[in-house]
């Protein structure tokens, strides 16, 4: 059997790799001209965080989030670029009535004192003096992850096919995963676009071992840790479909909670800036679907890396075996 997946972004390589894992023959199209080029996947902060995210998500992120979390460890743990170190969630002290109302939100987490975060982030001493501490979550580099899966599959003799726009409907004679993203948003009832806009800055004076996430009333924002002293920071939610940069208001958000974690950010590099644009459901929960020989999945959100392993299983599995008893998530969630 051979299976057509169009769009390599996270959907479409996670999807590529359980396939071709089954014994498939792939076959994949991309229109950018490299992994990423074109693809909202490339601008994630890379957060797998099921625990933390259930602050405003269904409790069917945090339940398959896990495995999906599971899926990359699996993966990527000899690598190098997943890290295992938890998340910290902390609140400037004016705000610390967020730090409760998400406390009561979510579970499987700690309070720290100051003393406890000082040990686990030296940085953040004498700057909070409480935090939540998410120990089982963790977060990988969305960028060597996706190279990673790129030349794995490679490897294996998947052929991937860049600058290559092509139309799902043109292959008849193939089984066709669409895992385009918002641009096949015409194709689906009810997906609609939200912006997200993200830096990455640079500085040696600051090291953190995992995400910090600061709380604020209305823009909570948070700090993704990379190689070589860049952090990522992130993200804006807004309900738009507009590419255009990153706006003055989003930069200094941005840039005011990475200050607001520590001021030595103050002298950090500014070494990119980034917007795109999240395919979205009503209920923010990805979605399968079939018609004839077209597979489509889509709605990945703001949970694309925490969702698309267990999505890529589900479409793999059921693309595979027409007995198999396809779960939606939003199923999961109605239980
Ligand atoms: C700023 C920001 C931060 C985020 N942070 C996180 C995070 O920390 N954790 C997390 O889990 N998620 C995060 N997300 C969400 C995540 O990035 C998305 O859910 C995910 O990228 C969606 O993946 P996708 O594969 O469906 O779409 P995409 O990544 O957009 O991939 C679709 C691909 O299809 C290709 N394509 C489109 N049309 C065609 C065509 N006609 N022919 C061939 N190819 C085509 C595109 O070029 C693209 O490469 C974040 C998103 C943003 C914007």
């Amino acid at each position: 059997m051979k299976v057509i997946v169009i769009g390599a972004g996270v959907m479409g390589l996670t999807l590529a790799t359980e396939l071709d894992n089954r014994g498939v023959l792939v076959e994949i199209y991309e229109r950018g001209c490299s992994v990423g080029d074109k693809a909202c996947s490339w601008l994630a902060g890379g957060m797998l965080a099921p625990w933390c995210e259930r602050e405003n998500a269904p409790l069917a992120v945090q339940q398959y989030g896990k495995k999906s979390y599971q899926w990359w460890r699996n993966y990527l743990q000899k690598e190098g670029d997943l890290y295992a170190n938890g998340t910290l969630v902390i609140a400037q002290s004016r705000d610390r009535q967020e730090l409760l109302r998400f406390s009561r939100r979510t579970e499987n987490f700690e309070w720290l004192d100051g003393e406890a975060l000082r040990d686990l982030e030296p940085d953040l001493a004498d700057r909070f003096s409480r935090s939540l501490y998410f120990a089982d979550e963790g977060h990988l580099n969305p960028r060597t992850s996706l190279q990673f899966l790129v030349e794995r599959l490679q490897k294996k003799g998947v052929a991937i096919h860049f600058n290559s726009m092509v139309d799902p409907k043109s292959f008849s004679q193939d089984i066709v995963v669409d895992c385009r993203g918002i641009k096949s948003k015409e194709d689906w009832n009810g997906i609609r676009g939200v912006r997200g806009e993200m830096l990455i800055i640079k500085t040696e004076e600051v090291t953190f071992q995992r995400p910090i996430r600061l709380l604020h009333p209305r823009f909570p924002l948070y700090l993704v840790p990379r190689k070589e002293g860049q952090f990522m920071v992130g993200a804006t939610m807004i309900e738009s479909e507009k590419r255009h940069s990153v706006t003055v208001r989003s930069m200094l958000e941005l840039l005011g909670s990475a200050y607001a974690i520590h001021p030595a950010f103050a002298e950090a590099e500014i070494v990119e800036t980034g917007c795109d644009v999240r395919p979205a459901f009503p209920d923010n929960l990805p979605r399968i679907k079939q018609e004839k020989n077209i597979w489509s999945i889509n709605g990945l959100y703001r949970h694309g890396f925490l969702l698309a392993p267990i999505m890529a299983e589900k479409a793999a599995n059921a693309i595979l075996d027409q007995n198999y008893k396809l779960e939606q998530l939003y199923e999961y969630s109605c239980k």
